[in-house]
Order: C-alpha cells, then sequence, then structure tokens
C-alpha cells in the first residue's frame, strides 16, 4: 500500500489558456478510498490519468508513497488503472483476461494461477473462470476487469467512472460491491465519478472538483452536514 501525493498539480491546454486541473494539493493516505467529484468537464479525468502518468503534468508533482513519480512511466507506476469501458477480450476466457497482465510480465505459471485463483476469490468469480466476457453480465465483466487490476497487486487502484456503463439497478449493487473489495483489499482507491450518490456513499472522504479547482475535501458526513 501506499500514499498519493498531488502537490499544486496542474494541467493546462490551449496553450495554456485553458485550466484544465488547477493548482490542485492532495494527500491520499494509505489505505483510503478517496472519490473526486464533479460535474462533466472539471478536471477529473485529466486529474486521474496524471497520476496515472497517462498525460504530461502542466506544473507540481506526483507522490505515490514517498516516490516521486512525475517522470515515471506508467508501467512502472505502481498502480492499476479501471475504465468504464472495461477492454476486455471476447476472444479469451476470464482467467486469460485476469490473468493477461501477469502473463506479459513473464510471472511463472504456478504463480499466476494462484494469483488468478485469489482475484476469483476475491470478487466470487470462481464459477465463471472458463467463459468468455460475452457469456457473462454487466456486472461480472465489471468484476473481471478489477480482477485485472488486482492480480498485479498494485499499491493504488485508479477508477474512472467504471460504473457508467451499467442499468441502475447493477449500480447500486456494484456501489456496495466495489467499497466492500477495496475493504477488504485496503488498497489505497482514487474513484472519478460525476455521480454525487456514489460519491457520498463509497468515500472515506470525497473532494469535490469545479473547473478544475479543488473546493473541499472532507468525509461524507462532514460534507453532507456543513455543505
Ligand atoms: P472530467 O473528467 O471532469 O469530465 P476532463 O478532465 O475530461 O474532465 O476535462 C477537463 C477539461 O479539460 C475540459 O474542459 C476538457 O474539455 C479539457 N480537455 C481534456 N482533455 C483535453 C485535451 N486533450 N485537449 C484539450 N482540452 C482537453
Ligand atoms: P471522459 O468520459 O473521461 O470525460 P472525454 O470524452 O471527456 O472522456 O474525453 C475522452 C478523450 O478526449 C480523453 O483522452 C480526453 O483527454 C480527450 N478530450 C476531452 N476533451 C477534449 C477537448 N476539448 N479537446 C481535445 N481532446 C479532448
Amino acid at each position: 500500500m501506499a500514499s498519493v501525493t498531488l502537490q499544486n498539480l496542474t494541467k493546462t491546454y490551449a496553450g495554456g489558456q485553458l485550466r484544465a486541473v488547477n493548482d490542485v494539493s492532495l494527500e491520499i493516505e494509505d489505505g483510503e478510498f478517496l472519490v473526486l467529484v464533479g460535474p462533466s468537464g472539471c478536471g477529473k479525468s485529466t486529474a486521474l490519468r496524471m497520476i496515472a502518468g497517462l498525460e504530461e503534468i502542466t506544473d507540481g508533482a506526483v507522490w505515490i508513497g514517498d516516490e516521486f513519480v512525475n517522470d515515471t512511466h506508467p508501467k512502472d507506476r505502481d498502480i492499476a488503472m479501471v475504465f468504464q469501458s472495461y477492454a476486455l477480450y471476447p476472444h479469451m476466457s476470464v482467467y486469460d483476461n485476469i490473468a493477461f497482465p501477469l502473463q506479459i510480465a513473464k510471472m511463472p505459471k504456478e504463480e499466476v494461477d494462484k494469483r488468478v485463483q485469489e482475484a476469483a476469490r476475491v470478487l466470487e468469480l470462481e464459477a465463471y473462470l472458463k467463459r468468455r466476457p460475452g457469456q457473462l453480465s454487466g456486472g461480472q465483466r465489471q468484476r473481471v476487469a478489477m480482477g485485472r487490476a488486482i492480480v498485479r497487486k498494485p499499491s493504488v487502484f485508479l477508477m474512472d467512472e467504471p460504473l457508467s456503463n451499467l442499468d441502475a439497478k447493477l449500480r447500486v449493487q456494484m456501489r456496495a460491491e466495489i467499497a466492500s473489495i477495496q475493504h477488504r483489499l485496503g488498497v489505497t482507491t482514487v474513484y472519478v465519478t460525476h455521480d454525487q450518490v456514489e460519491a457520498m456513499t463509497m468515500g472515506h472522504r470525497v473532494a469535490l472538483l469545479k473547473d478544475g479547482v479543488l473546493q473541499q475535501v472532507d468525509t461524507p458526513s462532514n460534507i453532507y452536514n456543513k455543505p
């Protein structure tokens, strides 16, 4: 596990005219579930992508644990990312979809197997390992995508609107599931959403972003009581 520290993090576009992320400083504690919330276009994805190393930082710094990672390649950061489009491989079994990042890393087969079984247990996917993604429900596919992220045992989990493609009923169910999985793994998590209900029900703390600027960071109950 590791904390994530954002120090005066800034991203500008259009030759500096648009400040998509504007001087954001925030420390996400070891094992914390932080929800980054705000309306579409407020800079959530851009901030998350800078943490992941997928977006160049204009100004400021990102630390993962005590490591300064501004110049660290995404693959060398101790993180895993889950997107709204799960990007599963349709021709591969659930097992192979989860195992994929470990196979790429040329991990020994026995260790791969151990980790896939462990992830399947945590995510309650043991009965589905031989199926293909097309034979799963939306919620199960989402869990496979999470499985692929957790097999690497990252210190930090980044999620960008992972539930936005699911129907309302499943979204409610998956909110609870993701919160429970995060709790079991104790992995430091940054979760991006525009959905205020997700923010208020899932996170230990909520960080409210508006026009690239951090407005408020507090527990859901404190935000609810003094908005
Ligand atoms: P959110 O995730 O909160 O919807 P984004 O981080 O995607 O917001 O976008 C923040 C702002 O930056 C928006 O105004 C968006 O249009 C702009 N933006 C994002 N990516 C680019 C880009 N590659 N080039 C120019 N502007 C961008
Ligand atoms: P999200 O669902 O994360 O908000 P978007 O549809 O805003 O995704 O953005 C998808 C991609 O387009 C991202 O790579 C983002 O950087 C880029 N993008 C977003 N806004 C702009 C923009 N105004 N100009 C150029 N690229 C953009």
